[in-house]
């Protein structure tokens, strides 16, 4: 009787959505930091004293906060420690009424100097639930609230970690060397939650793309094909079904207004020197949506959980990089910190920062001592390239003139001054929430050629949004879903299948094709990844350009005319003057260079100079 009383106790403290938390769930000995916050998570722990008896491990401070189901414990490893565990006992008086086991486990040989993603990758970004269905049997799953759903555009379809994990080859062959996935971690919300930006937890990948085992699965697979796996992270905000919402550790944890309060999304707020005080603190205190509860990180627990966060990430699944988002969102004293942070860690890793500006200067003040003298300089090495994204797609699509067509991808990349690396830009054409390249220019093979064939031998790091490799569609206009439809082939029975070449369009076949040689030829060539980069000022809507480095030289001419054009190559000499040869797109042989070069309308070529 006394035994099933207990059991019914326990089933309705579950029911009341407490359950123990302990996170970091482990940590590691051997990291540079050797301090370490855990949080602990039970029905007033604050009211027990935790001990620790272990001589590597201090327990340096115990911090309570107003909420007495929280404790926020300082503990300093030991450079000595060794791999194991330790206990945490609490104590109510003398009386040792509960006790948690803590691992510290062993890093990954050489994870500290771990290298991140760089110029030298091709980044694939894809949305994990729109691209592979592998496992039926995780679509829908018990206790996650969202169910399966493909008729339904902003439901869920199914696809998962094993779905990417089957098709590691495609990449190989695609020639990327580096995917991006939109966030794997939990949104257990009751509708819309496929995107992956409202986190419910942490430290756990949501069920319906797998278990953290997968993800590890996947991360070890990917990277013994010589790919890296960027992990997208989100700290300026949570799902509103996340565990703590209903249990806040304080009440300052998250930004709380009169009545709900939307971001203002005006990125440019952060560092107007006219800005006033409201709009910037609208800016960053605001909600992204209204599911999307802010986070506030001038709570320093709150600081220091998104920090070990993200380096529990990089060492447990491996990581090779990370995707924030909304980078401008979140306090910039804040991410400052966090990104020294995870660099001190890892010294060759990279984070790109969301930055989704309009403007060349508003997206250059993140990256890393842009503006020395600002208030807040920057600590980013990449940021997201939308002023060049913008640039491609309006060039492409307009009559040459002084400022527009061929001029504006010139004026453009004039401005890189104003970056501090711009080498290490994210470049794309598209992604997950703008116009698809294809549908901007109306599917025009030539163009897309030419759009493509900029990406991958401008300066910068290219990605290619899933699908974008054939140049599939999607209009904004007609809602987000129109941007992350299926992959085709992903699902059993798709009557197109793009990994088994089945039932593609002549275009898709093409161009897929395209994609595959010009990704080759930049994965094998030194200069058109970290090559240095002259322009010359377009004339007769004709842009020229060169990758080049001490052993390779590249020259691509971009002919934005309806007309084929002359190119006549000595005002070019200085560029090519220690070469003699020259290899046409394509070829085998090596010409000597000739005066002048036949240019098609519509076209983008590559020459290599020898
Ligand atoms: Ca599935």
């Amino acid at each position: 009787m006394k035994f099933s009383l207990l059991i019914a106790i326990l089933i309705l403290f579950n029911l009341s959505g407490l359950s123990q938390r302990v996170e970091p769930p482990f940590w590691w000995i051997g990291m540079k930091n050797p301090k370490l916050q855990i949080l602990v998570y039970n029905k007033n722990i604050a009211n027990l004293k935790p001990v620790i008896h272990n001589s590597y491990i201090t327990l340096a401070k115990v911090n309570k906060t107003e909420n007495s189901n929280y404790l926020f414990l300082d503990i300093i490893i030991d450079k000595d420690a060794r791999a194991g565990s330790f206990n945490i006992d609490f104590y109510d008086g003398k009386v040792k009424s509960y006790s948690y086991n803590y691992k510290l486990k062993s890093r990954r040989e050489n994870s500290a100097q771990r290298k991140g993603f760089g110029p030298e990758d091709v980044v694939y970004l894809l949305m994990p639930d729109r691209f592979s269905n592998a496992n039926l049997s995780n679509d829908n799953v018990k206790g996650m609230l969202e169910k399966v759903d493909r008729l339904n555009p902003d439901g869920r379809h199914g696809g998962d970690i094993n779905g990417i994990i089957n098709h590691l080859d495609y990449f190989q062959n695609l020639g990327v060397t580096t995917i991006w996935i939109n966030p794997l971690l939990e949104n257990n919300m009751e509708a819309y939650s496929y995107h992956g930006y409202a986190i419910t937890d942490f430290y756990k990948i949501d069920a319906r793309f797998g278990s953290n085992e997968d993800y590890i699965d996947l991360v070890q697979k990917a990277n013994s094909k010589n790919i890296k796996i960027v992990m997208d992270m989100v700290f300026n905000h949570c799902g509103s079904n996340h565990w703590w919402i209903n249990d806040l550790p304080s009440g300052d944890w998250i930004h709380h207004f009169d009545k709900f309060t939307r971001s203002n999304y005006r990125g440019e707020a952060l560092m107007d020197p006219y800005a006033s005080n409201i709009d910037r603190q609208i800016m960053h205190d605001g909600w992204f949506d209204n599911t999307m509860p802010d986070l506030n990180q001038r709570n320093p627990f709150l600081a220091n959980y998104l920090i070990q966060n993200s380096i529990w990430w990089i060492e447990y699944a491996d990581l090779g990089g990370i995707r924030m988002d909304t980078y401008p969102y979140a306090d910039q004293e804040f991410m400052v910190k966090w990104v020294e942070a995870v660099y001190k860690e890892y010294p060759n890793f990279n984070i790109v920062g969301e930055a989704w500006l309009q403007t060349i200067s508003h997206t250059a003040y993140f990256q890393s001592t842009t503006f020395p003298g600002s208030k807040m300089p920057g600590k980013l090495h990449s940021v997201t390239d939308f002023p060049l994204c913008y640039a491609v797609n309006n060039s492409l699509n307009e009559q040459d003139s002084w400022t527009n067509g061929m001029a504006k991808l010139y004026m453009t990349l004039s401005q890189d001054f104003v970056y501090s690396n711009a080498d290490s830009n994210l470049i794309f054409l598209d992604n997950h929430d703008i116009n698809r390249f294809a549908t901007n220019i109306n599917s025009d093979y030539d163009k897309w050629k030419m759009g493509m064939t900029f990406l991958m031998t401008t300066r910068g790091i290219p990605m290619i949004y899933y699908g974008g490799e054939f140049m599939m569609t999607g209009d904004k206009s007609k809602g987000d879903a129109s941007l992350r439809k299926d992959f085709p082939g992903g699902w059993d029975g798709d009557s197109v299948n793009v990994f088994e070449n089945k039932n593609m369009s002549k275009l898709q076949v093409e161009s897929l094709d395209f994609t595959k040689k010009l990704l080759k030829l930049r994965n094998e060539h030194k200069a058109l990844q970290t090559g240095k980069l002259t322009q010359y000022i377009p004339e007769n809507s004709v842009y020229v350009y060169f990758r080049y480095n001490d052993s390779e030289c590249f020259m691509i001419v971009m002919n934005n005319s309806d007309k084929e054009s002359i190119l006549k190559l000595p005002r070019f000499k200085e560029s090519f003057e220690n070469y003699s040869g020259i290899r046409a797109p394509g070829k085998k042989e090596i010409d000597k260079i000739p005066p002048q070069l036949i240019i098609p309308s519509k076209s983008a070529l590559i020459y290599e100079f020898i």
